[in-house]
């Protein structure tokens, strides 16, 4: 049986990706070894990342482009994992892949079997997967926010940014979100709970942003750059807290262009503690405790987590400009075979 990915055409990838970028291939659906299982992917996770690894041709030529997914067991030769099994994995932009040993993967993105009784599967590639992880991570143990502090979080409606407006929320901050649209910034007050959410794209910016921000800025958490973090810079306070979880506006950069050094100095000329966030080098000691802080803010409604989800194979790549235009409404995810937690 033959089954579809898609994979990078244009090497080197360009600033952004366009319609040639991306070339739809198949191939023969492989037979798992011993220790390996097939599985169909469910939902594929779109996020910002990807294009960094596109861009830094960290991606085998000719394979599927990578990407967190949910899948279904389809054939086991792993103890414990059946036929029918729900799990986190990396599949890629692809329809079928396998999972086990000697599957080429990053080191801390391992793959588990997930139980559909404790919450949405897609959520394992959002608010209680490393996304979640992610801005928690950022903000609860890098930013370390306390009561009455204001906190400012860009792309406040993306996936991580509100899950960490909403844990600067439950820490007692008065939390800012910045977003690209007026609709999003009234889903970030009025859903989310944030005090203000600012429109990045208003020509007086800078100045509602400093409105809104009466006793300037105690905590930045940062995931776009660009001129968003110039309106930001000269609103902290002396020994505010910035971590840089993102730069999204720098993604298509020419090589070799340190947006992070550039950031990290322009912060640290006035008196802020700089912390760069990699999600990864969190996994192994924080993940559990993570889900046992997150996961009951879920199921109780505490946090509320917007997906974005968009629906068949073909539109992978469409999807994944969207959300680096900022066109995605909640964290982005393409749904690519039918998920049996529905129905
Ligand atoms: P989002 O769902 O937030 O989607 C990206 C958003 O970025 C868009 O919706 C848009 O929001 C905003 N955006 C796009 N272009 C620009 C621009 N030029 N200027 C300002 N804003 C822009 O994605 P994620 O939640 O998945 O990721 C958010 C950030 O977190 C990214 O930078 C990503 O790389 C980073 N990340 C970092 C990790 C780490 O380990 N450090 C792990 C995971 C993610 P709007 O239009 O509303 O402003």
């Amino acid at each position: 049986m033959n089954a579809r990915y898609w994979t990078l055409a244009k090497r080197p990838p360009p600033p952004w990706p366009d319609e040639a970028t991306f070339a739809l291939k198949e191939a023969s659906v492989p037979a798992p070894g011993p220790g390996q299982a097939l599985t169909r992917t469910i939902y594929v996770s779109l996020d910002p990342y990807q294009w960094g690894y596109k861009r830094r041709g960290e991606e085998l030529e000719g394979a599927p482009c990578h990407a967190r997914t949910v899948s279904q067991v389809v054939e086991s030769r792993i103890e414990g994992i059946a036929a029918g099994d729900l799990v986190f994995n990396t599949n890629g932009w692809a329809e079928f892949g396998l999972m086990g040993e000697g599957v080429p993967r990053p080191s801390y993105m391992i793959p588990r079997k997930l139980n559909p009784v404790r919450g949405k599967i897609s959520h394992a590639v959002g608010v209680l997967g490393m996304l979640g992880l992610t801005a928690y991570a950022g903000m609860a143990l890098q930013c370390e926010p306390r009561p009455g502090e204001t906190a400012v979080v860009s792309a406040a409606s993306g996936g991580v940014g509100q899950i960490a407006g909403q844990i600067a929320r439950l820490k007692g901050c008065r939390v800012v979100g910045i977003a690209g649209h007026e609709e999003k910034c009234r889903f970030v007050v009025e859903e989310l709970g944030f005090d203000a959410c600012i429109l990045r794209l208003s020509s007086s910016f800078a100045h509602d942003l400093r409105a809104a921000c009466p006793d300037g800025i105690d905590i930045y958490f940062e995931n776009v750059g660009g001129m968003v973090f110039d309106a930001v810079l000269p609103l902290f306070n002396p020994g505010a807290r910035m971590t840089v979880c993102g730069l999204i506006a720098h993604y298509g950069d020419a090589p070799g262009e340190d947006a992070r050094g550039h950031h990290r100095s322009r912060a640290e000329g006035r008196d802020v503690r700089v912390q760069n966030l990699s999600v990864g080098t969190y996994v192994a000691d924080w993940h559990d405790a993570f889900l046992a802080e997150m996961a009951p803010w879920v199921a109780s409604g505490e946090v509320r987590y917007r997906e974005y989800i968009r629906e068949g194979f073909e539109v992978i790549p469409a999807a994944f400009s969207e959300m680096l235009r900022g066109e995605n409404f909640g964290k982005t995810l393409v749904r690519v075979a039918p998920d049996p937690t529905l129905t």
